[in-house]
């Protein structure tokens, strides 16, 4: 077999970069969640994708490997690994085995300048096809009327009803009359459709390039192929042959070749931004391909005018390769890695299929053979991915040296996907030394949704085999109360009600650390995925003496349907919720004060709060937002406001003016500032800066049933809101004890009114009062 030599990123790259870079140091173990920070620019054909962010990726090849160390992404989407490895001066290579997304990855990376990419766009639109320029008659294919003036225009998409397989409506801006919007269709655009041939030569061709007849896939091709609607077939077929005609073996090819992939997934049936789905939706758009052509060529020529990798550094494109990982294993010498890191391929049939679709039309047939074993639907479930899985990770074994880790970074995953990882890993003797967890979305918010993503960080090492294992009834017994300890101690340090993904982690995790799971990997003739499910189960059916299911309003759940993902979970006998993120804001604030720049403190953060006890999504960036003022690169902490004796003047005044008797001072409960009376009516007020929850909470245990009112900063109101919004069970106490907050803003605003009434105090009254919300827009006085 002849030895494939992976291309090696020198140092000799880098050259002009940094010197910093090439003393750093392999660092610390990361104990934390690295958060990712924004990214401006989108990858194409990014929300199928699940690209790594460049922080993270950056953070653990600086901590997991040296300077000249070999880094590998088996599983690459873009060129990210390749990037920051090359900044931080190791070797690096980026392989899939998915040939489209090598495509995306080497496209994206080795964009030509804006010149060439204009250069290569005219010549195609201009290319003659049948009397006229392929722009003209493809463009021709979408030509209508306006509905208002009658002139002929350019339709930029049709709206289809899929019941009735024909178009209703039509989407232009007319340039005579300045109409613009969808507007019906008449018989003159079915006229224009009908012209088109649905089972022309275009359509043979391209079928025939997936699937010859009777062979494996031709029914799948076919329908695929139904996920366009006959014109828009008929005009990405030209496109994409013009484009082989012209441009073969151009050094310009994959870019013209990743512009028709952008409008092969624009251009199909298909609505909204999720992710792939197989079957067009009710209604669809069917897109003017030219129009799409385009916007993607525009989004491309926007890319490359940013450089990617800056300074004297060439773009290591040979460093990306289509290859299994039989493949790299077979061409990488044993042991030479330090690190693997990747984005695994999630179970997702439909892109899967797409993908096949896709690099048979633009790439041929010969390269689509690697997508046959994901085309047979029966086999498509957790089992084959875990095997699947199971099998990648023991040929990547071999090739990690002894102290060598792999990391998976998930950044849309799912707790499925992210317990089969471990448990391959197990499988094959891998044990997991790291695992953290951030949902996408605050707890309450998503709990009735059926499929969450949340964000997973895993790091595996190789490790000793793992003892003999005990048997079978007492490993269950012993993981099910390692497990229970493991939710008990995570509900207790975190403070709060938490989402089940949370409590999945800590026990794979308490499971990795006592070795539990590769033991069960040593019992005879059993699953290793259905014994860890059983215990899982046992354990969660067990926990219900100790925990308790709330929906999202705080309620316990009684109903039948409070199965263990759809619930929050809380401790029965609870002490009183201390909520983690008060302990997050204190910390975050101290920060503020020594630390300079807003990411530099976010990550700090992070730092502090290690293992499963990462904040919740969007926390840190609120409190910075909240505590916080400046530029990105010297974001200092606000001066509170001087305030409370103005405060309590106004409170003073207006209570009087509203016909109570108001006081300050004593008299009054600890907590409180101001009170209003009036017969059975009575009001106390109270003005903080800060308000932390648990403080809250003794606060209303403490105080007289009363209505409370809380005055806060402005820049409290969407801190306290994302605080509320993960405590759910606090927020249920504020309402049955009748409490609430009132910003200062609103406070002054009514109270500098000339004339006011009881009726203006409840329009400021909340986080989100009425008069924020469309509510304001309402008479005053119903
Ligand atoms: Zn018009």
């Amino acid at each position: 077999m002849s030895r494939w030599q992976p291309l090696i990123i020198t140092q000799r790259w880098l050259k002009g970069a940094s010197r910093d870079i090439l003393k750093t140091r392999s660092g610390a173990m990361i104990d934390h969640f690295i958060p990712s920070q924004g990214r401006e620019e989108e990858i194409p054909l990014e929300r199928y994708l699940d690209p790594m962010p460049g922080n993270v990726v950056s953070r653990y090849i600086e901590a997991y490997s040296h300077p000249g160390g070999m880094v590998l992404d088996p599983f690459c989407q873009t060129a990210v690994v390749i990037e920051e490895a090359v900044r931080k001066g190791r070797s690096a290579l980026a392989a899939h085995f998915s040939p489209l997304n090598v495509l995306i990855a080497r496209a994206t990376l080795r964009l030509p300048p804006p010149e060439e990419i204009d250069a290569a766009t005219t010549r195609l639109g201009d290319a003659p096809k049948l009397g006229a320029s392929l722009r003209e008659h493809i463009t021709q294919l979408y030509a209508t009327s306006c509905h208002r003036c009658r002139n002929p225009v350019v339709a930029d998409h049709f709206a289809w009803d899929r019941e009735r397989g024909l178009p209703v409506e039509k989407g232009y801006r007319c340039p005579h009359c300045e109409a613009q919007g969808d507007f019906p269709v008449d018989e003159s655009d079915l006229e224009t459709l009908a012209k088109i041939e649905e089972r022309g030569v275009h359509y043979w061709y391209l079928l025939d390039r997936l699937a010859s007849p009777g062979e494996e896939g031709r029914e799948l091709a076919q329908s695929l192929l139904e996920l366009y609607t006959p014109r828009n077939l008929y005009a990405l077929v030209n496109l994409s042959m013009k484009v082989e005609a012209l441009f073969s073996g151009s050094p310009i090819l994959e870019t013209l070749q990743l512009i028709l992939l952008i409008c092969l997934d624009t251009c199909r049936k298909l609505e909204g931004e999720g992710r792939a789905r197989l079957r067009p939706p009710r209604s669809f758009r069917e897109r003017n391909v030219w129009h799409a052509f385009e916007e993607a060529y525009l989004q491309l020529r926007a890319l490359s005018s940013k450089s990617r990798l800056s300074g004297n550094v060439p773009p290591p494109t040979e460093a990306i390769v289509k290859r299994s990982i039989r493949g790299l294993a077979s061409s990488l010498e044993r042991e030479s890695l330090e690190l693997v890191i990747t984005a695994p391929p999630p179970l997702d049939r439909p892109f899967w299929a797409l993908s096949y679709l896709w690099t048979g039309w633009l790439l041929g047939k010969e390269e689509t053979a690697v997508f046959k074993p994901f085309l047979r639907p029966r086999s498509l479930d957790w089992s084959w991915y875990q095997r699947g899985t199971a099998a990648a990770m023991r040929a990547l074994t071999r090739l990690l040296r002894p102290e060598g880790r792999i990391v998976f970074i998930l950044e849309r995953g799912g707790l499925r996907q992210a317990e089969r990882l471990v448990l391959a890993g197990a499988e094959v003797g891998l044990q997991l030394e790291g695992l953290f967890l951030q949902p996408c979305e605050p707890s309450t918010s998503v709990l009735l949704r059926k499929e969450r993503a949340s964000s997973y960080r895993l790091s595996l090492v190789k490790n000793r085999p793992p003892k003999k294992p005990p048997s079978a009834p007492r490993l269950a017994s012993r993981m099910r109360r390692s497990a229970l300890e493991a939710c008990r101690k995570l509900l207790r340090e975190r403070g709060d009600p938490l989402l089940f993904e949370w409590l999945h982690a800590a026990i794979l995790k308490r499971w990795s650390e006592e070795d539990l799971l590769r033991q069960a990997t040593l019992l005879e003739g059993v699953s290793l995925a259905q014994f860890a499910a059983e215990q899982m189960e046992e354990t969660l059916k067990e926990s219900l003496e100790e925990f308790i299911p709330l929906d999202e309003r705080g309620e316990i759940r009684e109903d039948e349907k409070a199965d263990w993902n759809s619930s929050l979970w809380w401790l029965k006998e609870a002490p009183p919720p201390s909520p983690l993120g008060d302990r997050v804001e204190k910390v975050t604030c101290q920060l503020l004060q020594e630390v300079k720049g807003f990411q530099k403190v976010r990550e700090e953060v992070y730092s502090l709060f290690p293992g499963l006890l990462t904040p919740d999504p969007g926390l840190v960036e609120e409190v910075l937002h909240s505590y916080g003022q400046g530029s990105p690169e010297a974001w200092r902490l606000r001066l509170p406001e001087a305030v409370r004796e103005e405060m309590i003047a106004l409170l003073l005044r207006l209570g009087e003016h509203l016909g109570f008797q108001a006081w300050a001072g004593a008299r009054l409960p600890r907590h409180a500032d101001v009170a209003w009376q009036e017969g059975e009516t009575s009001y106390l007020f109270l003005i903080r800066q800060k308000v932390s929850l648990r403080d809250l909470c003794r606060w209303v245990e403490e105080g007289p049933k009363a209505r409370h009112l809380i005055l806060i900063p402005d820049e409290r109101a969407s801190l306290l809101r994302l605080r509320l919004e993960s405590s759910p069970l606090i927020r249920k106490r504020l309402t049955e004890s009748d409490w609430d907050f009132i910003k200062f803003g609103h406070l002054r605003s009514v109270a500098a009114q000339e004339e006011v009434d009881r009726h203006d105090l409840k329009k400021i009254v909340g986080l989100l009062p009425p008069i924020e919300s469309a509510e304001a827009q309402l008479p005053l006085f119903p």
